[in-house]
This record gives structure tokens, C-alpha cells and sequence, in this order.
């Protein structure tokens, strides 16, 4: 992408409405503008972003078995109010009425309608496991929506749900979502660690959130230090073995880690003193196992092995995807922008024509955009006839890992500078070595 051609409106005065570094990087950068309160447009380089993460969620999710699907927005009132949670949602619902005076709804999540979808053409244990998901925008009218993308009233996430005809594969599914959540976002340069967490109204101990620890996350957490030192990494593993899965969670989930909600001092205090933490954290996803609440409440059964109908045992499974990248960018900046990890980077690299209109600076440039294209990156060029401070302000606050300046000073010595944005480390060498670093 050549910048003169591209939309990036970046902000140079720090947005007064923003309190949290990642909304004001955000906004500054030109990623987002907000409609209404927690209301957002997604410009083009937060949306190229968004894309990126939506992207890696379903590779991860298709990779564990998970079944790709979409849902509408607008739901109907009708099974919510069969499962009772019509009422019980509360103020937080955007209840709409269509034309016919009929009670619509902009689902804040799906168990309803995926119950619906499942019940009216699954009727045999044969079609088990299973498991259907989705990444659609989601309304919930916050009453505090804050700090941009990371609690907004529209926000896109990824949920999944599982309908299994034992209790054992239902726990086999939360395993899965388990080590496929770990995987998720490690690929996308963040950690999260699951903690267990509240399970609300449903009940039962069946729940765990995943936190990136942050200053300016909303959840108080407790853990043993010794959590922060576990990877995932580029194991192998079969999605499909409950052993497997189950080794994961119990490595992942052993140790002392919960939110305040279930938070156990005695239990903690179990915890060697040098190592128990008392920390901040985003929440970025959520698993769950509730058993047969909704199968049965909405009549979501099969057929079993011995020709006996029962309830099947669902779980249901989120990310929140939006709110992600603001996670991503509260974990990884400095105070000249954001810094991009690179699985989720908007583009590869930078680069930086220092001198727009030298006929020499302009072909090396154009040589560089073509080979980096070729390759298969992504480059940004900044071919405005601006000056190059702007150029360099503009790069770092936008955070690509890499960054080509170009100058005809350089050119005589057949050199270009590649910066890295995380070290801020510059090295001179020939453009076919720069390229070779990058890629
Ligand atoms: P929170 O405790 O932050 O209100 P939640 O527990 O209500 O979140 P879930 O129902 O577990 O949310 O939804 C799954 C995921 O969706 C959450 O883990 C979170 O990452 C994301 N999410 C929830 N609410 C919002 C929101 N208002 N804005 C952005 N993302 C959200
Ligand atoms: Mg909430
Ligand atoms: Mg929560
Ligand atoms: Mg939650």
C-alpha cells in the first residue's frame, strides 16, 4: 500500500476523551471513530487488524474440529423468553421493535438461537460431538462503556458452543477450547493466562477466564508467579485425545490463579510468599461448561446408544475478539506508539522515502515495494512529500516491526536503513539484505 493512496487520518493532539493508552493509540493512529458511546467505525488500518485476528481465530478454532457458522445480529424475542432469559438479562439487552410491533432483540450472545438451530435437525448421539461457532458483532448495553474497543456496547467476539452426549465429552470439548485459546493468542504475541473464575447464576466450578495481565485491566487477580513462566508454544497435539487435552489443562490450570470473584486466601497463602501476585488483567475470552441448562430448559435432545432420549450437555466458548487488540496494544507499546507483534502486525514493514521526487530515492523505493509485494508482505510506503520527522512519528506510532528508510546519502554507499520497532536498533545494508531480514 502506498500511503498517498491509502485512508490513515492519525491524530497529532492526544484525544482528551481517552484515559487508557490503547484508546488513545488507537484513535491518534487513525484505526477507529467513535458513532455513539462504545460505538465504533473500524477506518482501514484497525480494520486491517480486526481482519488479522478474526483470521487467526478461525484457524485455530477449524484446527481443534470446531465448525465454522453465522448467526444474524437481530434475533427474535420468542427463545429468549422459552428460556426464561428474556426477563433475567436485564437493562443490559437492546430491546428493538420491527414494524409488526414484534420483540426483537441485538443478541448480546447465542445460546438461544444455536439451541434452536441444534434441537430442529440433531436427533441421534450419531451426530456427537459437535461443535458450531461464530464471530459476529454482539450488543450489550454496558452501562459504563469505556476505554474504546476494550468495553464497548457493539463489539465483535467469537462464541462457540459444544453439544455433547456425556458429561466426560462435554468436559473433553472445554479441554479442547482450553488448548486452542492457548494457542490463539500466543499466535497473537499476547499471554493470557486462563484463571478460574466465576461461574455466575449458571453454578458449578466448570469455568475459566483467560487474562492478560495489564495495569488498566478491570479484573482484580491473584496467582502464583510461576503461571507467567508456562507456554504453549508449537507442541503438537491431538485435539481429538481427552488425555492429551486434559494434560494441558491441568498444567495450565494447576497452579494458584483466579479472579477476586473466587479468589481463596487460605488457598493463596498456600502459595509461596515470593511468589504470589496481587495484579490487574483484561479479560479476553471465557469457557464454560453448563451441563444440560439450556437442552433442557428448550428441549435439545437425543437419541442415545440404548434408544433413550436425553438432554445434551453443551458448553459455550468466547473470545472477544475487538477487545483484543486493545489488549494487545495495552501490553505492547512505548511512549511513541504501538508495537505490533508480528502475527497480527497491519503490515510488515515501513518504508520511509526521506527524499519524495529524488529520481534515484523514488526508483529504490519502488524496487523495495515490488520485491517485499513478490514475497508475499505486505509494505506500507510512504511516498509523501512530507518531512521526514513526520515520516518517522508516523511509522513508530503506527508500530510496524520494520522500518526501510531510504535516502539518497545512503543510495551513493548502496545502503538503506532498516530499523526494528521493538529494539529501536538501525543497521545500514544493501537493500536485497533488508529484504532478506524481513521476510
Ligand atoms: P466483562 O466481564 O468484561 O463484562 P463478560 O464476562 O461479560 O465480560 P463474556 O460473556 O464472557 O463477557 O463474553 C466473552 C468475551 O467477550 C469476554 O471475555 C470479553 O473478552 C468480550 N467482551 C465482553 N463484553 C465486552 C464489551 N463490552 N466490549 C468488548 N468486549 C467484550
Ligand atoms: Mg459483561
Ligand atoms: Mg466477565
Ligand atoms: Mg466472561
Amino acid at each position: 500500500m502506498r500511503l498517498s493512496r491509502y485512508f490513515l487520518p492519525v491524530l497529532k493532539e492526544t484525544p482528551s476523551e481517552a484515559q487508557i493508552v490503547s484508546h488513545r493509540y488507537m484513535l491518534r493512529a487513525g484505526m477507529i471513530k467513535q458513532n455513539a458511546a462504545g460505538i465504533y467505525s473500524w477506518l482501514p488500518l484497525g480494520f486491517k487488524v480486526l481482519r488479522k485476528l478474526e483470521n487467526i481465530v478461525h484457524e485455530e478454532q477449524m484446527r481443534a474440529g470446531h465448525i465454522p457458522m453465522l448467526m444474524p445480529t437481530l434475533q427474535s424475542a420468542d427463545l429468549w423468553k422459552e428460556s426464561g432469559r428474556y426477563d433475567a438479562y436485564g437493562p443490559e439487552m437492546l430491546r428493538i421493535k420491527d414494524r409488526q410491533d414484534r420483540d426483537m432483540l441485538y443478541g448480546p450472545t447465542n445460546e438461544e438461537m444455536i439451541t434452536d438451530i441444534f434441537r430442529s435437525h440433531v436427533g441421534s448421539y450419531k451426530d456427537l460431538p459437535m461443535t458450531l461457532y461464530h464471530i459476529q458483532w454482539k450488543f450489550r448495553d454496558e452501562m459504563r462503556p469505556r476505554f474504546g474497543v476494550m468495553r464497548g456496547r457493539e463489539f465483535f467476539m467469537k462464541d462457540g458452543y459444544n453439544f455433547d452426549l456425556t458429561k466426560e465429552d462435554a468436559l473433553h470439548a472445554y479441554n479442547r477450547h482450553l488448548v486452542s485459546y492457548l494457542r490463539t493468542y500466543e499466535r497473537m504475541g499476547l499471554q493470557a493466562i486462563p484463571m478460574r473464575a466465576d461461574s455466575g447464576p449458571i453454578g458449578g466450578d466448570d469455568t475459566h477466564e483467560f487474562l492478560v495481565l495489564a495495569e488498566t485491566g478491570e479484573s482484580e487477580v491473584f496467582y502464583d508467579s510461576a503461571v507467567t513462566d508456562l507456554r504453549f508454544g508449537d507442541r503438537e497435539i491431538d485435539y481429538d485425545s481427552h488425555e492429551e487435552c486434559a494434560g494441558v489443562m491441568q498444567e495450565f490450570t494447576t497452579k494458584y490463579a483466579r479472579t477476586d470473584e473466587t479468589h481463596d486466601e487460605a488457598l493463596f497463602n498456600e502459595v509461596p510468599e515470593e511468589r504470589r501476585r496481587v495484579a490487574r488483567g483484561i479479560e479476553v475470552g471465557q469457557i464454560f461448561y453448563f451441563g444440560t441448562k439450556y437442552s433442557e430448559a428448550m428441549g435439545a435432545t437425543v437419541q442415545g446408544p440404548d434408544g433413550k432420549v436425553v438432554p445434551v450437555h453443551m458448553g459455550s466458548h468466547g473470545i472477544g475478539v475487538s477487545r483484543l487488540l486493545g489488549a494487545i496494544i495495552e501490553a505492547s507499546h512505548d511512549d511513541k506508539g504501538i508495537i505490533w507483534p508480528e502475527g497480527v502486525t497491519p503490515f510488515h514493514c515501513g518504508i520511509v522515502n526521506l527524499k519524495q521526487g529524488d529520481e534515484e530515492a523514488d526508483a529504490a523505493c519502488e524496487a523495495l515495494y515490488d520485491s517485499l509485494t513478490a514475497l508475499g508482505l505486505d509494505p506500507l510506503y510512504d511516498d509523501r512529500k512530507e518531512r521526514a520527522g513526520g515520516k518517522f512519528a508516523t511509522m513508530d506510532l503506527i508500530g510496524l516491526p520494520w522500518r526501510i528508510t531510504v535516502g539518497p546519502r545512503g543510495l551513493k554507499n548502496g545502503v538503506v536503513e532498516l530499523t526494528s520497532r521493538r529494539t529501536g536498533e538501525s543497521e545500514e545494508m544493501p537493500p536485497e539484505q533488508a529484504i532478506e531480514k524481513i521476510a
